[in-house]
């Protein structure tokens, strides 16, 4: 009778908590859904990160764990880490902190893989065939993670030198490597009990994250981590299907599908593709002094102070405001925000363009400009806001670069050919604010600063929109 009970109470519950896994992966897709507009981001994080709650406690309730006191010092370091982390991180890091969470999640789940095979080996009773698959799958992916993120991380960090390393004989190296690690796993597949061939698999995963990432520029290590992102994804369901945990499955092919999704929307904004980011060695950091034009004659860029730029801006009817990883770099968005609320007092009609990829992470515009309370209905995307460049009296750009040279419309052996741009040569006036004439991320020079409609305004860019706000207010 006892154990009729008992089996209905385990019963009872395990049917509780799956059906907990199954209102958590549908909070995760919702709030999925609604990260996908700035105006219902906010709600969307909540609403995912209450569907990891209910998924955590559903998991700590489950019969099969067995030391809640380890887990709880878990908890604890990991949530310190976690909060003092986010709350020091800049918004221009964020990339590299992405990065390492990667990595760790990579290393959680090659641990969870190697864990399992051991536990299996000490059994004594074999490993079957779909342990080992699952095992080797967890071990590469997650290892392939760790390192490759960690790299990253370093490279974007300034720890390593970002530019692209290569060496004679790279891609046959990598070949043979990979080959090796093919006749390992069938090796085990026939032998499953030989731990030092499971090891040796796992120390070419580790290579192969750093030898799959050190051929990238610093400057493309934002789609690399969205890649890794992904890559951690699909590690975290390979662990879970070694746990046979359904909420570790689901969550992370949700993970491993947004990575995905993210990396082909980055490739495609810089309409370069995925192959020619991992294997095209291309990108600086940015910031090389553009020699002239490039054409060999010598070009006039005009300068202005802001007192004129305050008179462009102040009596014109309509401005269109583009910011960039300039602007993302000297925090100026609250400044933007106040010279755009100035300017609209005065009857000015005030829009922002946003192109996909300006800055160094997808949304960053949209993440800074949130930040600054810039309502949403002004921010608008590549597509909507071009064709009403031709009727805006001045476009005023902040620290882009890339974003806006006509060169990728026209030069066809510009490396950025075939990006879409933010058309804003096509506005009656220009002004941009930057400290001189540096490239951007992509190491090229930008005729825009030489166009007879453009005037540049020297300067970092949160001096000079604050001066130029102290100057609209005189007007
Ligand atoms: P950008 O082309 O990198 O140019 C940024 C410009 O900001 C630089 O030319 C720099 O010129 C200026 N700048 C730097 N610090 C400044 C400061 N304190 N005040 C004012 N200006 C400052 O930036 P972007 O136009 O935003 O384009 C983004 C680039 O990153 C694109 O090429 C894109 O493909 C690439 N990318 C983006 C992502 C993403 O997800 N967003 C991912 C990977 C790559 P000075 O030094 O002369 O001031």
């Amino acid at each position: 009778m006892n154990d009729t009970l008992c089996t209905d109470v385990l019963s009872g519950l395990t049917t509780g908590i799956e059906l907990t896994y199954l209102v958590a992966a549908a909070l995760f897709i919702v709030g999925l859904k609604q990260l996908g507009s700035p105006a219902t981001a906010r709600r969307g994080n909540i609403i995912a990160a209450v569907g990891m709650f209910f998924a955590i406690i559903a998991t700590l309730i489950n019969q099969s764990v067995i030391n809640y006191e380890m887990i709880l010092v878990g908890v604890i370091i990991g949530s310190i880490i976690g909060a003092i982390t986010a709350q020091k991180v800049a918004m221009t890091e964020m990339p590299q902190m992405v990065g390492i969470f990667n990595g760790l999640g990579g290393a959680a789940s090659a641990l969870v893989a190697v864990g399992e095979f051991w536990r299996l080996l000490d059994a004594g009773k074999g490993v079957p065939f779909d342990a080992t698959l699952v095992a080797i799958l967890g071990v590469f992916i997650g290892g392939v993670t760790l390192t490759g993120s960690l790299l990253a991380f370093a490279k974007l960090q300034g720890l390593v030198s970002g530019s692209p390393v290569t060496f004679p004989l790279q891609q046959p190296f990598n070949i043979f490597l990979f080959l090796s690690f093919i006749a390992g796993s069938v090796y085990l597949f026939i032998n499953p009990a030989n731990p030092p061939v499971f090891l040796g698999l796992v120390g070419l995963s580790l290579v192969f994250g750093v030898l799959f990432v050190l051929p990238i520029g610093g400057g493309d290590m934002p789609v690399v981590i969205s890649l890794l992102n992904s890559f951690s994804g699909l590690a975290a369901s390979a662990a879970g299907f070694i746990l046979m945990n359904n909420m570790l499955i689901v969550a992370g092919a949700l993970v491993g599908a947004s990575g995905i999704i993210l990396t082909e929307i980055m490739c495609k904004a810089m309409n370069r593709s995925l192959v020619s980011v991992l294997f095209g060695a291309f990108g600086s950091a940015g910031g090389t002094v553009a020699a002239g034009s490039g054409d060999g004659t010598d070009k006039n860029v005009q300068s202005i102070d802001p007192e004129e730029g305050a008179m462009m801006l102040g009596y014109a009817r309509s401005v269109v405001i583009v910011p960039g990883y300039g602007m993302a770099v000297a925090q100026a968005q609250h400044t933007v925000r106040e010279l755009a609320n100035q300017l609209e007092k005065m009857g000015v009609e005030v829009k922002y363009a946003i192109h996909p990829v300006a800055g160094r992470m997808p949304g960053h515009m949209n993440v800074l400009l949130a930040e600054a309370n810039v309502p949403y209905n002004q921010l608008h995307d590549m597509d909507d806001i071009n064709p009403e460049f031709e009727q805006t009296d001045v476009a005023l750009v902040i620290g882009a670069n890339d974003v806006v040279n006509p060169a990728a419309r026209a030069d066809q052996s510009s490396p950025i050919f075939g990006m879409p741009i933010l058309e804003v040569d096509r506005a009656h006036h220009t002004i941009v604010i930057k400290r001189g004439l540096s490239t951007g991320f992509a190491g090229v020079d930008n005729e825009l600063f030489y166009e007879d409609k453009t005037v540049m305004l020297f300067g970092s860019a949160q001096d000079m929109v604050s001066k130029l706000v102290s100057e609209v207010k005189q007007l």
